[in-house]
Parts: structure tokens; sequence; C-alpha cells
């Protein structure tokens, strides 16, 4: 079955990226592994993605962006890619779902990134027993408990205070003694009279059996190491893109994001990227369709030229 485009992701920028070239009249299938929307589905308020005044839930504005890229035409079939050949002039995808092999004039990658381990133990162990990455899936669990956040970004200070309206006391433990996350979200957290900041901490050990029971931090400064009692322990410590699939395919940087220029165009022609995958230094909603828009003109284009 061939496609003029495939897109592989369905957060923002691949959903983007069908709306354009839907509306260029392309024939367009993306694929998506999970749930439209990608990341973004799992937050529970976005507030600075512009034209939503009173913000949006992650999962309406994810809702809202498949049911657009739908109306003009944009296939979507939700499955795991299972074997890709992206070097010949037709692009060869495999899914697991159904066995067909889809192809392609041009290829865009927008799989986004997934949550960081911390790597320590009990982690791994107590995951979907009090260990979470997602607030917005698990948070009303823990109502009325004691949970920790991990990190100091916008998901970590973000999510901490949307946990605020489940747990009696959200303890955020970050490693150093200033946030990197925004201001205006730095300034709600310090006035909200459940969240506890412990400074200058290094996680050290999650304590449980069947669930989560502690939480083992280290002062960096200090080296005095506390147990906090909590029942949860929400990590937000960054995300890994997800590349793992396209190793000795496109060029990558020395974290795995994939290396575009301007245009989108990745190291192998008629491959484009865009989103959260991409090496580049702001990820957001805003500029996640962005790359969406700019890599559906690339294939475009590049179609034009090639076929
Ligand atoms: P992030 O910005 O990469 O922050 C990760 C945080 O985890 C940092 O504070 C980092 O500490 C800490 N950390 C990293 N590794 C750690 C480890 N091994 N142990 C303990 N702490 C560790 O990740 P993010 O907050 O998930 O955000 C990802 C991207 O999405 C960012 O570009 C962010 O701006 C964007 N985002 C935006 C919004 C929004 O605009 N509303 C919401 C969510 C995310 P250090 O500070 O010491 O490095």
């Amino acid at each position: 079955m061939l496609f003029d485009v495939i897109i592989i992701g369905g957060g923002p920028a691949g959903l983007t990226a069908g709306i354009y070239t839907s509306r260029a009249r392309l024939k367009s299938l993306l694929i998506e592994k999970a749930l439209a929307g990608g990341q973004v589905a799992t937050i529970d308020l976005i507030e600075n993605y512009p034209g939503f005044d009173e913000g949006i839930s992650g999962s309406e504005l994810s809702q809202k962006m498949e049911r657009q890229a739908k109306r003009f035409g944009l296939e979507i079939i939700q499955s795991a890619v299972q074997k890709i050949s992206l070097h010949g002039k037709i692009k060869k995808i495999t899914l697991h779902e159904n066995q067909v092999e889809y192809e392609a004039k041009s290829v865009i990658i927008s799989t986004g990134a997934h949550p960081k381990r911390l790597g320590i133990e009990g982690e791994e162990k107590l995951r979907g027993r009090g260990v979470s990455y997602c607030a917005t899936c698990d948070g009303a669990l823990f109502k009325g408990e004691k949970i920790a956040v991990i990190g100091g970004g916008d998901s970590a200070v973000e999510e901490a205070i949307f946990l605020t309206r489940f747990a009696e006391i959200v303890y955020v433990v970050h490693r150093r003694d200033q946030f990197r996350a925004a201001k205006i979200a730095q300034e709600r957290a310090f006035s909200n009279p459940k969240i506890k900041f412990i400074w200058n901490s290094a996680v050290k050990k999650i304590d449980g059996e069947d669930s989560v029971t502690a939480l083992r931090v280290k002062d960096v400064k200090t080296g005095k190491e506390t147990t906090l009692d909590v029942q949860g322990v929400f990590i937000y410590v960054g995300y890994n893109p997800s590349t793992e699939f396209l190793k000795s395919i496109v060029n990558l940087n020395e974290n795995n994001y994939i290396l575009t220029d301007e245009d989108m165009a990745t190291s192998v022609p008629g491959i484009f990227a865009a989103g959260d995958v991409r090496a580049k230094p702001l990820k957001q909603i805003a500029t996640a369709v962005g790359d969406g828009a700019i890599a559906a003109i690339s294939a475009e284009k590049y179609i034009e030229e090639n076929f």
C-alpha cells in the first residue's frame, strides 16, 4: 500500500504534520502506538498553548487535533512499528498490528520522548504500585496520602501542584536549590501550603514490599540521609527520545535526539523529523506544532522534486 507520507508518532507534531499533508492532498497515514496526543494527552491543564484562554486539558487538545486531521483525510492506525526500511527511494514500514507492509515516498518521524528512569533501588519493583511517571493517570489513587515528586523542571513543579488536589502533603525533592521550571509555576508551588520542598537532595532508594512506604533521600551538601514516609513517588526527571528503532538509520546527537536542519530534514533524503524527538533547545507544544507544519511542507516539496 503506497502512501505519499507516513507519519510515525501521533503527538502534536505528528498530528499537525498530518493536518498539513492531508490538506496538501497527499495520501497520508499516521501510525501511533498508543493514544493520539502522546505525552500531551496525559497533561491535566495546558495554559501556554495559544488560543485557549482558560487553558485546555491535554486529552481534549489531543482529541481536537486528531479530529481536525481526520476531517482532512488523514488515516490513523494504532500500532507499534515492527520493521522499518528507510533508505531506498520508497520507504517501507511493517506494523505489529497486521504485518502489512506500508510504503511511502516520504516519512515524518514524530515519536516524541518517554520519561527517564531514576535507576534507583525499588523504582522498577514498585512501578505501578506507588511509583508513577504520570500524575494525571495515577494522582487520584493518593487521596489524603503523602507523596513525593522528584525533579525541578516544568513537569515536576506543575504536576506537584496538580497532585495537591488529592494528596495531603506533596514533597518536591530536587537535587539543587533552584528549580528550572517557569517562574509562574514556581510561584504557585511556593504559595501552596500542601507542598514541602526538599532541596539539594538525591533520591537513594524507594522502600516498600507490595507498595511504596517510604523514600530515602540524601542531602548532597551535608551527606545526611533522611526517610520520608510516602505512599507514592512521581518521577519527573526529564525524557529520553523515542529513537531506539532509528539507530544507524538517521544521524542522532549524543543524547539520541534526531539531528535536522531548519527544514526538519534528517540525514536521509525524504525522512523528516518533528517535535520532541528532534535535537532542539525548546520543547513545547507550540514548538512541536511548528515543527510538524514545516516537516509537512518539506515532505511535500521533496515529493514534488523527486517523484
Ligand atoms: P527537564 O526540564 O529536563 O527537567 C528535569 C528535572 O529533573 C531537572 O530539574 C533536573 O535537575 C532533574 N533531574 C534530571 N535527572 C535527574 C536525576 N538523575 N536525579 C534527580 N533529578 C534529576 O524535564 P521536564 O520538566 O520533564 O520538561 C521536559 C521539557 O518539556 C522541557 O523543555 C519543559 O520546558 C517542557 N515542559 C513544558 C511545560 C509547560 O510549558 N507548561 C510543561 C512540562 C514540560 P537539574 O535542574 O538539576 O538539571
